[in-house]
């Protein structure tokens, strides 16, 4: 398995989101709050606010599948929301 930091690029952050996404992803990155609760090699956790909505958690977890994303504002597991662009925004500047 993969160190999630040197599998997460903003190349892959664009391939994976929509478009408005993305967009929006980099919005919270900038002007949100990302703090990090766990922070290990293979699974990082992080809380995400952003301006007045809800406060969701973002789970980034290297798997022999590949990195799997799970944020709690959707049970969808295909769906690759904005808050998994503003995480993962974070992991690549760091
Ligand atoms: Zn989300």
């Amino acid at each position: 398995m993969q160190p999630i930091k040197t599998e997460v690029t903003e190349e892959l952050l664009k391939d994976l989101a929509s478009r408005s996404n993305f967009r929006l992803g980099k919005d919270i990155a900038k002007n949100g709050v990302v703090s990090f609760s766990q922070s290990d090699v293979l699974h990082m956790t992080a809380r995400v606010e952003f301006r007045n909505s809800q406060t969701r958690t973002v789970d980034v977890l290297s798997t022999p599948k590949g990195i799997k994303w799970k944020c709690t504002c959707s049970s969808r597991k295909d769906l690759f929301c904005q808050h998994c662009v503003a995480v993962g925004l974070i992991i690549c500047q760091e």
